[in-house]
């Protein structure tokens, strides 16, 4: 999508602080970091949310998954939190699917 601002970063149209690259995903640290270590995961193809995966094209949530698992144990993060917002009254800010990996603090339950 043309205006969207995570389709920018992750064609590296607009600057980010990359963790990790494949054909299929992007992860970059979040500017406004809620945890000493908060980044994103994104897929390349625009997604609106989780709200609209679809039997078409949930491969590469799949594939986030494994991404996320792999690029926390090289980051030898062994307790972090993976977090989707989805909607308005949820805090979706940026309308691109997105999964917040945030650790290095105690977290709380039920998240706020
Ligand atoms: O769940 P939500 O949609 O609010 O998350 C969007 C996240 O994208 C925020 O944590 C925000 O700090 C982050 N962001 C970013 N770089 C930008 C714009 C937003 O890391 N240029």
């Amino acid at each position: 999508m043309s205006d969207c601002l995570f389709c920018k970063i992750s064609a590296g149209e607009i600057p980010s602080n990359k963790v990790y690259e494949d054909e299929l995903c992007y992860a970059f640290y979040d500017i406004d970091p809620q945890a000493p270590t908060h980044f994103l995961v994104i897929p390349k193809a625009h997604i609106g949310s989780v709200a609209e995966v679809t039997g078409d094209n949930s491969a590469v949530v799949a594939h986030i998954f494994q991404v996320i698992a792999k690029v926390t144990k090289q980051l030898g993060l062994d307790s972090y939190r993976v977090v989707s917002n989805i909607g308005e009254q949820a805090g979706q800010s940026v309308h691109h699917l997105h999964f917040h990996v945030l650790s290095g603090r105690d977290m709380t339950w039920p998240p706020g």
